[in-house]
C-alpha cells in the first residue's frame, strides 16, 4: 500500500470508529488512563490492519514503507487520541529486537507490542551511568543456559507496567567499558526483580528504579551475541533519537495550533512567535528528512543526534511561548486543560534529558559529524 492510500484509509477508518476510539478521560488523564488508551488504540488500530503496516511480516507486520508507521503517529496525535511520548515506544523498542532478538523470539514477542498486549521498557541508564553508558553496572553472569542478573537500573520508564525488558548487563570486567555488555531482553515477572515508581515534576510516576537480585534469564534472551550490548545500545538510541520524534513534532504543531487559538490578542510578540514556528518547522523539516531516509534503507547513526538537539529546542520553546501568553493559566488553572498545559510544560524541561542529554548531542554532532576532536 502507498503513503496515499494508507493516508486516505486510515483517516477514513479514524473518522468512522471514533467513539470507538476515543479516551473515555477529560484532559491529560492520569497514567493508567493515558496507558489504558493506548492499548485500546493499539488493539483496535492493529486488529484493522493499520498498526501493522510498515513493519516486517516475519514480526506480524503486513510489510510497506515505515513512512505509514510514521503517518499513524502523526494521525493519533493530530485527534489527541493518545499520549504521544508514551503511544511510541514500539518506534524505539521493536526495530532493534527486530534486528537483533532470534527469529523465533522477534516473531512471538513483537506482535504482542504492536497489539498493545504488552508494555516494554528499556533497562540503560543506572544510578552512576547515564550519558556515559559503557561504564554500567549491572551484573550477568553465565550459569549454564542461562544469565543470573544482579545490579539496578533507574530513570526507567513504565518499569512498573512493563512485561518485557531491553536491558543492558555488564558481562565483562568493568574495565572491558563498552566491550563488555550484553543485551538481554528479560521478562518483568521474573523472581527477584523489584520495581519502585519515582514521581517526577509533572506529578506522574512515569519512570521507575528497578532491582535485580539474582534473577534467572535464559540465554536464548540474549540480544545478539554475548559482549554485543554495546551494538544494541547504538542500534537502540538513533531510533529513539529520530523516528519515534515524527509524532513529538506532530504534538508540537498541535499544541502551537491550540496555543493560537486560546492566547488573548496582543499576549504573543510576534517576533517571539515567528522564531517558535521557525524552530517548529526546522525540527520538522529534519525529522521528515529523517523518516525518508530510513523509508528509502538508510541507517541511523550519529546524525540522529541532531534531531534529538531540535526537539529538544523546539519543545521547550513551544512551552515557553505558552508560559508567557499563558502565565495564570499555567501556574495556577486547576480546570483539566490548564492542568495538562501545565504538566506538559513541565515534562518539556526533560526533553533535553531523555534519549541523552543535549549536551551529549552536542559532544557526537562535534565529534562525530564535524570531526572536532575529543570532548575530553
Ligand atoms: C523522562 C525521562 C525518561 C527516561 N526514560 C529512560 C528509560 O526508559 N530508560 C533508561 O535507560 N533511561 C531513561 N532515562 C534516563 C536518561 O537516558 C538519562 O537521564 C540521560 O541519558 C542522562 O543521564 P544521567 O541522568 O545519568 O545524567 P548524567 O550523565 O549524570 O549527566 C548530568 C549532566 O552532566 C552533563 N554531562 C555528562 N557528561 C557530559 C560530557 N561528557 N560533556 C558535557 N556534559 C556532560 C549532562 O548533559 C547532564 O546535564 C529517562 C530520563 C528522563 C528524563
Amino acid at each position: 500500500m502507498d503513503l496515499d492510500e494508507y493516508r486516505a484509509g486510515l483517516d477514513a477508518w479514524l473518522e468512522h470508529h471514533a467513539e470507538a476510539l476515543a479516551p473515555a478521560h477529560e484532559g491529560k488523564g492520569t497514567l493508567d488512563e493515558q496507558l489504558a488508551q493506548i492499548e485500546k488504540v493499539k488493539r483496535l488500530a492493529f486488529d484493522a490492519g493499520w498498526m501493522r503496516h510498515g513493519w516486517p511480516e516475519r514480526v506480524g507486520g503486513l510489510g510497506g514503507s515505515t513512512l505509514l508507521r510514521a503517518y499513524l503517529q502523526e494521525a493519533v496525535t493530530a485527534r489527541d487520541l493518545v499520549e504521544p511520548g508514551l503511544f511510541s515506544m514500539q518506534e524505539v523498542l521493536a526495530p532493534t529486537m527486530i534486528d537483533f532478538a532470534s527469529p523465533e523470539l522477534g516473531a512471538i514477542m513483537v506482535p504482542r507490542l504492536l497489539r498493545g498486549d504488552e508494555t516494554w521498557c528499556q533497562g540503560f541508564s543506572e544510578p552512576g551511568t547515564g550519558s556515559n553508558l559503557a561504564s554500567l553496572a549491572c551484573r550477568a553472569v553465565r550459569d549454564g543456559d542461562t544469565w543470573r542478573v544482579t545490579g539496578q537500573k533507574v530513570w526507567t520508564s513504565l518499569a512498573q507496567y512493563a512485561e518485557r525488558c531491553v536491558l543492558l548487563t555488564r558481562t565483562g570486567t568493568v574495565e572491558s567499558a563498552h566491550r563488555g555488555i550484553t543485551g538481554l531482553f528479560v521478562d518483568m515477572d521474573s523472581p527477584g526483580i523489584t520495581v519502585r515508581p519515582i514521581e517526577a515534576v509533572h506529578g506522574s510516576e512515569e519512570f521507575s528504579e528497578v532491582f535485580f537480585d539474582d534473577v534467572v534469564v535464559p540465554a536464548e534472551r540474549m540480544l545478539g551475541a554475548e559482549g554485543q550490548g554495546w551494538s544494541v545500545a547504538m542500534d537502540l538510541l538513533p531510533y529513539e533519537r529520530s523516528t519515534a520524534l515524527w509524532q513529538r513534532a506532530a504534538f508540537l504543531h498541535r499544541r502551537l495550533q491550540q496555543l493560537l487559538e486560546l492566547a488573548p490578542a496582543d499576549s504573543l510578540d510576534p517576533v517571539r512567535l515567528g522564531e517558535v514556528t521557525q524552530t517548529l518547522y526546522a525540527f520538522r523539516a529534519r525529522s521528515r528528512a529523517t523518516q525518508h531516509r530510513m523509508a528509502d534503507g538508510g541507517t541511523l547513526g550519529p546524525e540522529t543526534s541532531i534531531d534529538k538537539v531540535l526537539l529538544a529546542t523546539t519543545e521547550q520553546a513551544v512551552f515557553d511561548l505558552f508560559a508567557d501568553a499563558l502565565a495564570a493559566e499555567l501556574t495556577t488553572g486547576d480546570d483539566p486543560a490548564s492542568s495538562q498545559w501545565r504538566a506538559e510544560f513541565l515534562y518539556s524541561r526533560a526533553a533535553s534529558i531523555y534519549g541523552g542529554s543535549s549536551e551529549i548531542q552536542r559532544n557526537i554532532i562535534a565529534r562525530r559529524l564535524l570531526d572536532l576532536g575529543s570532548d575530553r
